[in-house]
């Protein structure tokens, strides 16, 4: 065990501080790395998250929660131990958490990635004793693309659709990957439409200073006289199939993520086309960045845990697995997961 944090029922507590880290049940004081639903969860009383996180959490969490925020880099006491939290590069907000005591210090990543997004702060790789690593993608075979390359694929997928007057309707997760790739596309091709998921948070994005290109709600036009085929629709996974997804005609179903570097991923959801672009680390930036934060000690949850630590022991680390109640993110990132973005 760490000398920090411990595995509770309700999730990584730190009884120094008396707070809990992403907790997956209701608690007195949560601190919360980012606004997805697997780390955010509703009931706590009193929530702490980086200050760039502000307008997903609100969105995300509603008028009621109690939040509170804290700018990166910026260190704040709580009970004896000192937390900063630090950018780590998966969605706008975004943050590892680090809590440090007597020259022992624990950093908890939440999820993270290291290749390049324009809608969230970089990672900065942390140094600490013990690290909290996620593993959503913790197997050698994942290994990805230069984003640069995926938006060029989906400009000419989009274009080559338009040509054959096909709507192009590009599926990925509301919060996140759908301003990443909002701000990644060649908004010249044709109209952007969204649906009211993706509509909601991305006014969070702008109102945190993020730029987007111009789009259009979709619930905010006459379908029947609107020319879908020039257009490109972003819209949650969920929305496939959908009586919603029918008002665009002749449509090309496409979607981004991870788990697209897998070809039977793509034909079990008969996607027409299938992008590789995660906001999670692959494997060797996972290998890289526990390297670059010279912990000792680490701790793999989140996805691939024991393959990880397993391959973390033969470098030398010690490793162990920390079992969370809730592991959504591989739901979240195929089925986008939660109400709110099912509707509308
Ligand atoms: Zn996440
Ligand atoms: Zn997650």
């Amino acid at each position: 065990m760490d000398e920090l944090l411990t595995v509770t029922p309700k999730g990584l507590y730190c009884q120094t501080g008396n707070f809990y880290v992403d907790p997956w049940r209701p608690v007195d004081r949560a601190l919360i790395t980012h606004a997805h639903a697997d780390h955010a969860r509703w009931g706590s009383k009193k929530y702490l998250a980086a200050a760039s996180s502000r307008h997903a959490l609100r969105i995300r969490m509603g008028d009621k929660a109690d939040l509170e925020f804290q700018p990166f880099g910026k260190p704040v006491t709580i009970g004896g131990v000192r937390v900063t939290f630090y950018p780590a590069g998966h969605i706008l907000g975004s943050a590892q958490i680090k809590i440090e005591k007597d020259g022992y210090s624990t950093v908890v990543s939440g999820d993270y990635k290291r290749t390049n997004d324009p809608t969230c702060q970089p990672f900065e790789p942390v140094r600490c004793n013990t690290f909290v690593t996620e593993s959503t993608f913790g197997l050698p075979i994942y290994r990805w693309p230069d984003p640069q390359n995926v938006f060029d694929q989906i400009n000419e997928w989009w274009r080559n659709n338009q040509q054959s007057g096909t709507a192009s309707m590009l599926l990925a997760y509301s919060l996140g990957k759908a301003q990443r790739l909002l701000a990644g596309v060649d908004a010249s091709i044709g109209p952007i439409y969204t649906h009211g998921a993706v509509h909601k948070l991305n006014a969070g994005y702008e109102a945190s200073g993020i730029a987007l290109p111009a789009t259009t709600y979709v619930g905010d036009v006459d379908p029947k006289e609107t020319d879908w085929s020039r257009a490109l629709i972003v819209a949650p996974p969920a929305a496939a199939g959908t009586r919603w997804a029918q008002r665009f005609g002749k449509l090309s179903v496409g979607m981004a993520s991870g788990w697209m570097q897998i070809r039977g991923t793509r034909r079990r959801r008969s996607m027409d086309r299938g992008f590789i672009l995660s906001d999670h680390v692959d494997w060797s930036s996972l290998l890289q960045t526990i390297r670059e934060t010279e912990a000792e000690n680490v701790w793999v949850t989140h996805g691939y845990s024991s393959i990880v630590a397993r391959h973390l022991e033969t470098m030398g680390l010690n490793a162990s697995v920390i079992e969370t109640e809730f592991e959504g993110e591989q739901l979240i990132e195929t089925s986008d997961s939660g109400k709110e973005d099912a509707g509308d």
